[in-house]
């Protein structure tokens, strides 16, 4: 054969046109009339192509084409979309201060290979959120040719790691061009060589996602795959890949000249950009000082987990090969700069840390649930010598998911007819949600059983082609799928396999679990899914032992395995399952949203009070594993939590499930499904997250970055030289006079106070410079103990340079307390107590 290679446009037919436009912004995937506009065109197809529009428009058959052209329902169809539309895009933006958004990962749709999981996921809904909401942000993030790897199984279970390559050319995705016409790219200095980053734009919705691109032809092969793999390769892969994101990031901003207000950094992976930031302003004739209250005044840090592991760091000598000259750059010696990222600056063992780095050059830090807001001012309370770790200054924003993202369109009409015009605009409203009560459960509960059946059928047909293709026998395949019972009691279980989320707990007792999946009339399944990294084994030998326990004939069609999951897959279970399962160790479960999302869909959860479920549990919307640790042990803690989760399950959950009435329906359990709708879902709707962030965060942020930003800076320049003066005499105060009630032989009758005259001789420091306050702790063990009270003293100056405190202190305490006076930096420009990190104990 003698062959040549041809390409044959699609060329769509004029009436059709708009369909193009449509497929390059995604915004057409959360809204459902647009996502069946292209699935209508051919939807097997579209699933082949992993839902893909632009490849969709580019391989459909021009005949169906020709076809759709003179279907006058379909043009219709195209007009409302394209007059929703346009109109969506035509609203003018919110005021507020304008953010930058930095990822490593985007989880927007499965066919942009953007995401890894959870991290991912919750960005690109919160993109999806920002463009709804109307509000002034873009995101910042890389544009991987091959993402996260597609899972795939062997026979045994072992994990395979799959890497297609995405075509750029298929994804709606555009050049970002200079005023010249020209394609704009930025330079990068990686280990003295200049990598360039193509700029792209991936509109979604009325705003932007901006992904750095060096696989091309201006790079050399290893630095073109810098952009290749999301986690992928060692640790000095990903420091590259962080030197991109962060300092490529930021110069991505001002050759578009975005001028953004504030910097959020969606965890320490982008930690990079506050060097890039600080250079500019020293470059800009800052001192070092004074740039670091410039930046830090416009940067939210959000760290995302209680793991030390997932805390990147990196040893010194790698930050010296790639990062030397930043420290000249910045005008610090190389000690001041590798302490940045430090614990202790002077303990050359230690790693540089990306999250002490963004902690220490960002004003504002947050975790992602109060309980990991909790955990993590515990976790860092080792950056603040002289506070309780309830005084350290991290917040928190519970995170959420993207209603338009992750509700089944079913339950969507059945909500909208109750809860009235517009309602999403105002979807963070209980009072709307209770209006569920009004709806018939029978409806409710036929809504939700056909998405089930939904789901048992993509499962049966997943099965059949994974099973194949694994070379599993026909007759095991057979027997699987005849097992599988549309009646069943379908509980999920998907996420991420690490191993602290424990997904073989329910099979601590194989024998008591093949009794209760198998009870004449009450069947049971499980469903299970999720990838594990392709370095952690032991999150991969867990797969396999699910793999290992779904072949035996006990669980046949009643334990299950589905390979690959992601967006779409999570969409099915969370909207088909009856029970959402979650089973991490407490308290390493950050958030969790997976959970929020069958929450949405009105299916209870079943989890460990860890994370989000610690806030939206309540005994009437699902079921909980005890917050408390009972044992140290983990092993015997995890034989006590598995005894618990028999127990619910063999007398609640399944009891409620199939206590049927005449109509066919468990009433008790609708009451679960209704509650967790009423009551549970508004709060995990990303319009409240947002309107937190804002409230806590971003509000609170414009506004110090206006005020240190006024007159060139003025303020952050005297507030720096404040700061240097603070340092430089701190050392010199001392205590001139301290008379304080005898604590050490008298008890003090409760309700009774005692006086404490304290004279300190300031070192030139004024009594506004400084704030003297008693503190009362409870010891709790030898290394730890809790803040009960705080009380500031009042002082007077006198002519020496000295101030006398007096104070009348009442603990209102009973009990042995601890107590000590201690002095702290205060200043008005202070967002917090640890914004200067010094304490002077009396
Ligand atoms: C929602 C989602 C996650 C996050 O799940 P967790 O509950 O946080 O573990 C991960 N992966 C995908 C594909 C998701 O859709």
């Amino acid at each position: 054969m003698k062959l040549k290679r041809i390409y044959i446009q699609n060329q769509l037919p004029k009436k059709l046109s708009f369909l193009q436009v449509l497929s390059h912004n995604i915004w057409w995937s959360w809204n459902d009339h647009a996502q069946r506009l292209f699935q209508d065109i051919d939807s097997a197809l579209f699933v082949k192509l992993n839902y893909n529009p632009v490849a969709l428009l580019e391989t459909v058959d021009p005949a169906r084409l020709v076809e759709l052209e003179g279907d006058k329902n379909y043009l219709k169809r195209i007009k409302v979309v394209k007059k929703d539309f346009e109109t969506y895009l035509a609203v003018p933006k919110k005021k507020g201060p304008k953010l930058a958004y930095f990822s490593m990962e985007y989880g927007l749709h499965i066919s942009l290979k953007l995401y890894s999981g959870g991290l991912g996921v919750l960005a690109g809904d919160y993109l999806k959120e920002a463009s709804d909401s109307n509000v002034e942000l873009f995101g910042v993030g890389l544009l991987y040719r091959y993402g996260y790897f597609n899972q795939g199984l062997s026979m045994n279970g072992d994990q395979i790691h799959l890497y297609p390559a995405q075509k750029f050319t298929q994804l709606p995705i555009e050049p970002v061009r200079g005023a010249d016409g020209n394609w704009l790219k930025v330079s990068v200095p990686i280990m003295g060589r200049i990598v360039q980053a193509k700029i792209w734009k991936l509109p979604v919705g009325r705003i932007n996602l901006y992904l750095l691109d060096t696989d091309h032809e201006d790079n050399n092969q290893e630095d073109r795959a810098l952009t290749h793999m999301l986690y992928g390769g060692d640790n000095e892969h990903r420091l590259k890949q962080e030197i991109l994101l962060g300092i490529g990031g930021v110069r991505a901003i001002q050759a578009m000249d975005l001028q953004p207000e504030v910097y959020h950094l969606n965890e320490g992976h982008a930690g990079f950009l506050s060097l890039e930031r600080l250079k500019n302003f020293v470059d800009g004739g800052l001192t070092f000082g004074e740039a670091k209250e410039a930046i830090r005044a416009s940067s939210l840090y959000t760290t995302h987990t209680p793991v030390p592991a997932g805390h990147d760091h990196f040893p010194e000598y790698l930050m010296r090969n790639y990062l030397y000259s930043y420290a000249d750059d910045l005008g610090i010696s190389w000690e001041a700069f590798i302490a940045l990222g430090r614990t202790n600056p002077t303990d050359s063992s230690e790693d540089f840390n990306m999250s002490k780095l963004s902690i220490a050059l960002s004003q504002r830090v947050n975790g992602v649930s109060k309980l990991h807001g909790e955990v993590s001012q515990e976790m860092f309370t080792e950056l603040y010598p002289g506070y309780t770790a309830e005084e350290v200054h991290i917040g928190y924003v519970t995170n959420s998911v993207h209603y338009p993202t992750w509700i089944a369109h079913d339950l969507h009409e059945i909500y909208s007819e109750q809860f009235g015009k517009d309602w999403i605009a105002d979807q963070s409203n209980k009072d709307i949600w209770r209006k569920i009560h009004k709806v018939d459960d029978k409806k409710l509960f036929d809504a939700q059983h056909t998405l089930k059946v939904r789901l048992l059928d993509y499962v049966r047909e997943k099965l059949q082609v994974d099973m194949q293709r694994r070379g599993e026998s026909p007759r095991v395949t057979f027997d699987i799928l005849s097992k599988i019972d549309n009646n069943a009691l379908v509980f999920g279980f998907a996420r991420r396999f690490a191993t602290y989320k424990r997904a073989t707990l329910l099979f601590q007792d194989e024998a008591r679990l093949a009794e209760l999946v198998n009870r004449h009339d009450q069947p049971v399944i499980f469903l299970f899914a999720g990838k594990a990294h392709p370095a952690d084994q032991g999150g991969q030998d867990l797969i396999r032992h699910i793999v290992h326990v779904s072949k035996k004939p006990e669980f046949a069609g009643k334990v299950i395995f589905l390979e690959d999951y992601n967006m779409e897959m999570a969409k099915l279970l969370t909207q088909g399952v009856d029970v959402w399962l979650n089973t991490p160790t407490r308290p390493l479960e950050a958030s969790g949203t997976s959970g929020m999302k069958a929450a949405l869909n009105g299916r209870p959860n079943f989890s460990v009070l860890d994370g989000w479920w610690a806030e939206g549990y309540r005994p009437d919307a699902g079921w909980a594993l005890p917050l408390e640790r009972t044992y140290e042990d983990q092993h015997l803690q995890n034989e006590l939590d598995a005894e618990l989760i028999y127990h619910t399950l063999e007398e609640e959950i399944i009891p409620t499930f199939f206590k049927r009435g005449d109509d066919g329906i468990s009433k008790e359990w609708m009451g679960y499904v209704k509650q967790i709708i009423a009551e549970v879902a508004p709060t995990f709707t990303m319009k409240r997250m947002m309107d937190d962030y804002y409230e806590r965060f971003y509000f609170p942020l414009g506004t110090s970055e206006q005020a240190t930003s006024k007159s060139s800076y003025g303020p952050a320049k005297e507030y720096a030289a404040w700061k240097e003066s603070v340092i430089g005499k701190w050392e010199g105060i001392e205590v001139k006079e301290n008379i304080s009630f005898d604590t050490f032989n008298h008890a003090l009758p409760v309700g009774e106070s005692f006086t404490a005259q304290i004279t300190l001789g300031m070192n030139g420091l004024s009594k506004d410079d400084v704030t003297l306050e008693a503190c009362f702790y409870h010891r709790i063990d030898e290394n730890k103990v809790e803040l009960h009270r705080v009380e500031a003293f009042g002082g007077e100056s006198n002519d020496n340079g000295e101030v006398t405190y007096k104070l009348d202190v009442d603990p209102h305490l009973a009990g042995v307390y601890e107590y000590g006076f201690r002095l702290r930096p205060t200043h008005e420009m202070m967002p917090h107590a640890q914004d200067l990190n010094l304490v002077y104990w009396v």
